[in-house]
Order: structure tokens, then C-alpha cells, then sequence
């Protein structure tokens, strides 16, 4: 069956590069390691949840809103992403950020400011608290919001990563490539669900390793396993068994999200000098020191071949200069 796509806005910078690290592959004398440039979508600096607004922000305009709203960490790159878009398109935006402003503004909130988001900061209390309080303030300015879920992990945002597997696909038959594993980051799932569903719609047939970045094992895997469900549904797949495709590890957790240990330390510090790429503290840089220690341990053959699915984040680098 085909899937039947929403519509969809294009400003992703697609294809993204598909590339080998070489001289990463030539250090760790394990599998071939292939990296796929997500960091390069090029919506102010790039990212995962790029592919994902393409189609939230299609729906928002869809629905006559004209405000953005969205929430997620200080550094969310997902919010910083979202402003982006709205920019762009002439929406307001509202982002709902976790904790108190830091006395430092700088990295992904910087960021924020200068694309002219509105920040609200929930203090003590949850995040699902207070986005309906920021709703019921934008419409009283006589404005249509149309709100997006934590790191844009619906349907929607999942369908962005539908498609990267088709783009995918597509780059590997063009360049003779066979690749065993994707190993990436996972935290709200939603580029995992994407993924998964769309290895069973393009016949993808490697592993779709899921580095949990925040949760354990197995609520991620049931969170992947849901929305990569509730995607094949809503794309008119039908009931599309994709649960026994979901797997995820959550060794990686260390301290918990964007607390960075020597592991994520080490991982930046090895792809930047080996293949001048950037990755982030929080999420890439944690997903590769998971597939460095995967790799050390000898969970892949040699001759076997690994694509690190670059997310991004780099742009939140300056914010933890402090612990890098
Ligand atoms: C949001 C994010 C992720 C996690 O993606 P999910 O779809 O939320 O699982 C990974 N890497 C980076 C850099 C992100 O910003």
C-alpha cells in the first residue's frame, strides 16, 4: 500500500548529504560508519525537527492559525526550529520553556530571541500546565495559535520521517550502499516512529537502533511503537505491524537529559577532530558515544555498515561550554 501524504510545506534543504567518516570507520576498526546530515536542513541552523514542521506548519496553515506554539528545554532545538519556521512564514510564535531563565543568554535561546519568539518559562510547574495559560493569552490578542507537541512527535511530525526513509532508500541504491544498522538519538520518538514505519514502506531492511537519550527502555520503545502505529493509520497504511522493528537502549542515560558525562565529552571531541563535524551535548553527542561503546564492545562485524543519523544541535554547543 501507498501512503496517502498530508500536505506538506517545502524548506528543508533535501537531500540531505549522505556521507562515510572515513577516518572515524579507520579509528575504531570496527564496522564502516556512514553519517546522514540532518543537521544540514537548513532552518536556522538545521535539525530533526525541520522535516517535522514541514508538515505541522502545512497543518497550521491549513487551519487558518497564525501563532506557533510549542515547548521543550532551555536549549530545545525543536523551539528554536519552530521560531524559525514561523519567522518565515510571518506567524507569531510562543515558546514554553522548562525551569527559570538562565542568567545567560546564549546557544539555542539566543537564538530564539533574535528570530523573535516570545519566551514563557514554567518555573516549578509542568509544561502541560502552563502551554493552555499561553494558548488563552494569545487568543485574547485576537490571534489563532496552533500548538505543537513536545520535539513535534505526532502523526504529523512523524511523517517527515516517513519520508526521510524514502530518501534514504533512495540515496543508498544510488551510491551501491547496503547499511546493517541506523543508530540515533530517540527522546519523544517521533523521528524513530518516522523511520521505523517508513522502513517497512520502502523496504529498508537494517536494524533502526534507537539511543534513548532521557527514557527508559521501555516506555520509549512503546512510545516509538505507538506513534509509528498511529502514523500508518493516519497515512492510510492500515494496520502496519511495526512494534517488533522498534529497538531501542537505553545504557546511554548516564546523569539524564542534558546532564554531560566524560562518554559525551569524548564523542564530541573524537568526531570534531577526526571529521570536523559538530555534534551536540545533549542528544548526538550521546547517541555517538553509545555507538562508540557499541562498537567497542563488538556489537557489529567488520565489514558490516552503521549510518550515525545526525539529528543536530550543535547550536546549543556555547550553552555548555562550562562542561565541555
Ligand atoms: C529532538 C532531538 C532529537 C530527538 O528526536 P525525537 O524525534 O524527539 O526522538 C535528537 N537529536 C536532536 C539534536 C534533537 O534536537
Amino acid at each position: 500500500m501507498k501512503p496517502n501524504y498530508p500536505n506538506r510545506l517545502a524548506f528543508a534543504h533535501l537531500p540531505t548529504p549522505l556521507e562515510k567518516l572515513e577516518r572515524l570507520t579507520k579509528h575504531l576498526g570496527g564496522p564502516d560508519i556512514y553519517i546522514k546530515r540532518d543537521d544540514q536542513t537548513g532552518l536556522a541552523t538545521g535539525g530533526n525537527k525541520t522535516r517535522k514542521l514541514e508538515f505541522l506548519v502545512a497543518d497550521a496553515l491549513a487551519h487558518g492559525c497564525d501563532h506557533l506554539i510549542t515547548t521543550g528545554a532551555a536549549q530545545s532545538n525543536h523551539c528554536r526550529q519552530t521560531a524559525a519556521a514561523a519567522a518565515r512564514y510571518g506567524l507569531g510564535c510562543s515558546l514554553v520553556l522548562r525551569g527559570q531563565p538562565p542568567l545567560h543568554i546564549t546557544g539555542n535561546l539566543l537564538l530564539n530571541q533574535l528570530l523573535g519568539a516570545h519566551l514563557y518559562w514554567t518555573g516549578e510547574r509542568e509544561r502541560n500546565q502552563v502551554v493552555p495559560e499561553v494558548v488563552t493569552e494569545v487568543e485574547t490578542m485576537g490571534r489563532k495559535p496552533y500548538v505543537i507537541p513536545l520535539g513535534g512527535s505526532n502523526v504529523l511530525g512523524a511523517t517527515g520521517y516517513v519520508l526521510a526513509m524514502a530518501e534514504l532508500t533512495g540515496q543508498l541504491a544510488a551510491m551501491g550502499i547496503n547499511i546493517d544498522f541506523i543508530v540515533m538519538g530517540s527522546s519523544s520518538g517521533g523521528t524513530q516512529a518516522g523511520l521505523v514505519l517508513g522502513a517497512r514502506v520502502y523496504d529498508f531492511h537494517g536494524h533502526i537502533l534507537g539511543i534513548s537519550i532521557d527514557h527508559p527502555a521501555d516506555d520509549l520503545h512503546m512510545q516509538v511503537a505507538a506513534l509509528a502505529t498511529a502514523t500508518a493509520t493516519h497515512l492510510g497504511l492500515g494496520t502496519t505491524a511495526v512494534a517488533s522493528l522498534v529497538e531501542v537502549n537505553d545504557d546511554y542515560i548516564g546523569g539524564g537529559y542534558a546532564v554531560v558525562g566524560e562518554a559525551e565529552r569524548e564523542a564530541l571531541r573524537m568526531v570534531a577532530q577526526l571529521e570536523g563535524v559538530l555534534l551536540d551535548p545533549v542528544y548526538t553527542g550521546r547517541a555517538m558515544a553509545g555507538l562508540i561503546d557499541l562498537i567497542r564492545w563488538g556489537a557489529f562485524t567488520r565489514g558490516q555498515s552503521v549510518l550515525f543519523w545526525h539529528t543536530g544541535g550543535a547550536a546549543a554547543l556555547p550553552a555548555f561550554a562550562d562542561k565541555l
